[in-house]
């Protein structure tokens, strides 16, 4: 078989044996009966981190609701479902999760994975809605790790690198209603002088800009509610309330986003930028994604602006977000809230190649971390410098994994 692509078509793994299991038995005989394997979200990491040499265990059919338990507060999913699949379920029986990505069409366990977030001041990454994973060790063994067990704080965001993630539980919370307003143009200054202000000004906020003209061109701002918000002031910080819909991408069209101008709307169909039977974000594109603490954000917003005559003619638009701390070993947001500065670019790889270390090096004061799933060229003796808990999370992979099996080239090259 010819190896898959992932999504942005940027990479094509480097082996077409790809196993599809469909029950935790075939999971088990798999991961059994492999020298090295890698586990297989919904393929929508740019970096390398899901490619394998040897054999890819894609989780595309573990893909089930398992169990909404209502005296606990959580729901119990196959690894494999997307997050836009059982958002309608949740719904319908007065549930939410509290935060999605932009896009709704990623697998739960390659999200966590990645420590893939949305936005908002008190909002965690997705995985810190995670209460227990069910996860196949390179043995075979199968082990149930919740809050309880030492290694949860490493499962939560494990790259891949100690099993094959079989079930996650997820903690919901009653369900919600919001709206969703988008003003144009805030200036850089405005920004710069309020954005703590700014970027708390509801449950989650974005930021887009092309870091052109001195202006950042949209903020979408996100607010539980319980009906239209048909009072949002006609300016903010300096930004004009928009009149109709919006693409993050000015010139392309809002027809694959969710619905803005204050409407209301359940959770699920506000909380992502982009709806799920649609192509979310540009389609033909690449993505870099840094984060610095938050009490730093505009400082790096502005080391990133100096840059823009350099950066403008690849990017297609940059998303900056901010995420709540938690505490998992290996996620960006380690015992330190964040900000999170994006970059959407045009395919052109050659030229962005030549543009991150600069961004990195402008970023460095920061001890700016990368997305994992996205793509950067940080040199591993510095990112490594930079996470505290890279001791313990090698140590629990020698023990997980110590032949090596879920090892990779991303990983070997990023974290050894
Ligand atoms: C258009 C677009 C928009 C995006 N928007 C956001 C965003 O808003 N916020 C954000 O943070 N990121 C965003 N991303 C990045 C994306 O969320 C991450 O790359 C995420 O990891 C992709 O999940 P996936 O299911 O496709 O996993 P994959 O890319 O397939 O795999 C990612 C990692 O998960 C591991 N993995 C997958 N399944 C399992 C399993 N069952 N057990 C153990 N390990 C597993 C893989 O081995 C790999 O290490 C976006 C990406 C795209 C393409």
């Amino acid at each position: 078989m010819d190896p898959l692509k992932n999504w942005a078509g940027n990479l094509a793994y480097s082996t077409g044996d790809v196993r599809y299991p469909e029950s935790l038995d075939e999971i088990v005989d798999i991961v059994r009966s492999s020298r090295k394997i890698k586990s297989l979200g919904s393929q929508h990491s740019f970096s390398a981190i899901a490619d394998s040499a040897h054999r890819q265990i894609s989780m595309k059919k573990i893909n089930s609701v398992i169990e909404l338990d209502e005296q606990r507060n959580t729901i119990t999913v196959g690894a494999g479902i997307r997050y836009g699949d059982f958002c309608e379920f949740l719904d319908a029986r007065g549930y939410a999760l509290h935060n999605l990505a932009s896009l709704p069409h990623i697998s739960v366990a390659g999200a966590c994975a990645t420590a893939t977030h949305g936005s908002g001041r008190k909002n965690g990454s997705l995985s810190t809605a995670i209460r227990a994973v069910e996860i196949v060790k390179a043995n075979g063994d199968v082990v149930t790790i919740d809050a309880l067990d030492p290694s949860f704080p490493a499962v939560t965001v494990a790259l891949g690198a100690l099993g094959v993630i079989s079930k996650v539980t997820l903690e919901v919370l009653p369900n919600f209603q919001m709206t969703q307003v988008v003003y144009r143009n805030m200036p850089v200054d405005e920004l710069m002088e309020n954005f703590e202000a700014v970027m708390s000004g509801g449950y989650s906020v974005s930021l887009f800009t092309d870091w052109q003209d001195g202006k950042v061109s949209e903020v979408w701002i996100k607010e539980a509610n319980e009906q239209d918000n048909t009072t949002a002031p006609s300016e903010y910080y300096g930004a004009i309330l928009a009149e109709k819909n919006l693409h993050p991408i000015e010139d392309h069209s809002p027809e694959n986003c969710t619905e803005q101008m204050g409407k209301l709307g359940t959770w699920y169909e506000r909380l992502p930028h982009f709806k799920m039977g649609f192509t979310p974000s540009s389609g033909e594109e690449l993505q870099s994604e840094y984060f610095v603490a938050f009490e730093h954000g505009a400082e790096a917003m502005a080391a990133i602006e100096k840059m823009r005559e350099a950066i403008f003619p690849h990017l297609y638009i940059s998303e900056v977000r901010s995420i709540a701390a938690d505490n998992y070993w290996m996620s960006p947001f380690y015992e330190k809230d964040c900000v999170a500065i994006h970059f959407t670019w045009k395919p052109h790889w050659p030229e962005v190649q030549k543009l991150l270390p600069g961004i990195e090096s402008a970023l460095a004061p920061f001890d700016v971390l990368p997305h994992w799933g996205k793509l950067n060229s940080i040199e591993p003796s510095i990112l490594q410098s930079r996470i505290k808990r890279l001791a313990d999370f090698k140590e629990l992979m020698s023990d997980y994994d110590p032949e090596g099996k879920f090892m990779n080239k991303y990983l070997k090259q990023k974290l050894f």
